[in-house]
């Protein structure tokens, strides 16, 4: 059985590529044959493994605009179970040309449909928009992973991300679901992290991981050197959070089964 994931939250700098090229990575590390969708026209997935989005051949427009079939698009990225589907900037007109479109919004999930069971999980990485391309991505998803930076405005937003989903669900998507929140950048230092926390955890319930991210400057330097963490640094605490994270998010699918 295969699952599909959007990493999802409207806001830039959350967290949402970091926590989809890291989590990705630990999970191929870990045994299961990963794809990543990179659906945000900045790219940053695709450059965080090391692809030159300005160099790619076939990209998620390809297939979005198109119809060129995913398979056409995957790049191996030569780190055993792991597969990309790259961005490139021509992605940024594809919400102005997909428009007019008889059923627009269901592009992306007929698509992945096409390769799902050729993976264990396929990550999409959203852009931070509310646009169609989020769109495409949560009707094509199974579940939604939200990054939430630990900072004074954790919450803000996250009504309007609520009322996305939910409106996705009631037309577009009726089994989606949350799988999970990731709380990422952690100072343990301050109070105002800690209270984030709290607040974070009385909002969402059950749903937050245990496994928090903390910040951490080596999970900002390895997009640089286009690799993960764990290839960047395996020891950094970093990326034993993001090795925890992808030992809870197998767990937690597990107790769901
Ligand atoms: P988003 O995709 O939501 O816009 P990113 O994952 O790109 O957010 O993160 C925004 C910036 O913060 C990037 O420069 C990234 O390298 C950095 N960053 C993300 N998570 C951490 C972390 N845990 N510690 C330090 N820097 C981080
Ligand atoms: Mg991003």
């Amino acid at each position: 059985m295969s699952k599909v994931i959007a990493v999802f939250n409207q806001k830039g700098g959350v967290g949402k590529t970091t926590t989809n090229v890291n989590l990705s990575a630990c999970l191929a590390k870990k045994g299961k044959k990963i794809l990543v969708i990179d659906v945000d026209p900045q790219g940053n997935t695709t450059s965080g493994f090391g692809i030159d989005k300005n160099n790619v051949e076939v990209s998620v427009y390809d297939s979005l605009v198109d119809g060129v079939s995913l398979k056409e698009a995957v790049i191996d990225l030569n780190t055993e179970n792991l597969f990309l589907v790259p961005s490139n900037v021509e992605l940024a007109g594809a919400e102005i040309e997909l428009t007019g479109r008889d059923e627009r919004e269901l592009i992306l999930k007929k698509l992945v449909n096409e390769i799902k069971e050729d993976y264990d999980f396929i990550f999409i990485d959203c852009p931070p928009s509310l646009g169609l391309l989020t769109i495409n991505s949560l009707v094509a998803a199974d579940s939604v992973i939200i990054p939430i930076q630990c900072e004074y405005y954790a919450l803000e937003g996250v009504s309007q991300l609520m009322d996305t989903i939910r409106l996705v669900k009631k037309s577009l998507n009726p089994t989606l679901e949350i799988e999970g929140v990731v709380l990422s950048m952690f100072d343990g230092r301050t109070n105002l992290s800690i209270q984030v926390v709290e607040e974070v955890k009385k909002f969402f319930k059950g749903k937050v991981y245990t496994t928090i991210i903390p910040r951490n400057v080596r999970l900002a330097e390895a997009p640089s050197y286009g690799v993960p963490i764990i290839d960047y640094d395996s020891k950094c605490k970093g990326a034993q959070a993001y090795m925890e994270l992808a030992d809870e998010f197998l767990e937690y699918l597990e107790d769901v089964i």
